[in-house]
């Protein structure tokens, strides 16, 4: 087990629904020297590529995200959501269904922050069934830059996103992969990442955000 996956045994809990609550150190109280060994793995995993700039989405995402831009030397974009909007022309815009508020959110980026140069490494705490992700992806490629990578810290294996990602052909690395949670046991499988995925690998070839999870 790698150091998130150990701590996700010692602390995780998991709910029913398939909810992992990892809230007492990644996304509501946050562990920094967690998120700074996250963001040194971040740094190793994307070696080489040439990013400019992190983009992530309020709020879960910008903690882990501001810790790992530490180690890229590298500004951070949060994209914010809204319910409604005004828009006013200088706004990238993107729609991203809300399981737990039964919505659809506007994901938003000034036009400003994001632009043709930029070489973007996309940052979430969770990737469940993509759709979060998908919202980033393209409001990145309405900016013209371009996605050089996607860091996650926890894939909820078991769910659709990250091969939807995968097969989309950007490099995902999520730092842990949850395979299966039982609720009753408190049991959390993970992924060996160090094996090679077999075709047909993690669940779900269904449709795309139809249900996103928690935020
Ligand atoms: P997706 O858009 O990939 O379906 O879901 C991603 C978003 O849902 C993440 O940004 C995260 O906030 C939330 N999320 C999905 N699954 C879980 C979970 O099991 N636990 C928690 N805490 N958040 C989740």
């Amino acid at each position: 087990m790698n150091f998130l996956e150990e701590r996700i045994v010692k602390d995780g809990v998991v709910k029913e629904g398939n909810v992992l609550k990892v809230d007492s150190f990644l996304n509501h109280q946050m562990d920094i020297k967690l998120l700074n060994q996250m963001g040194a793995e971040f740094k190793k995993r994307f070696e080489g590529k040439p990013i400019n700039k992190i983009l992530t989405i309020e709020a879960s995402g910008i903690g882990i995200a501001c810790i790992a831009a530490q180690h890229f030397d590298v500004p951070v974009v949060f994209a914010k959501k809204s319910q409604s909007i005004n828009l006013d022309g200088d706004m990238y815009v993107a729609e991203v269904e809300s399981f737990t508020h039964k919505c659809i959110n506007h994901v938003i980026v000034a036009q400003k922050f994001l632009t043709p140069d930029d070489h973007v490494l996309i940052i979430d705490d969770f990737l469940a069934n993509g759709c979060a992700l998908q919202g980033l992806i393209q409001i990145v490629q309405s900016s013209g830059a371009t996605v050089e990578g996607i860091g996650i810290a926890i894939e909820k294996g078991f769910q659709s996103g990250g091969r939807m990602i995968r097969n989309l052909g950007f490099q995902l690395e999520s730092l842990a992969i949850v395979d299966g949670m039982n609720a009753e046991t408190g049991q959390i499988q993970f992924r060996d990442q160090n094996v090679p995925a077999k075709s047909g690998d993690a669940a779900g070839d269904g449709e795309i955000c139809r249900s996103c999870t928690l935020d």
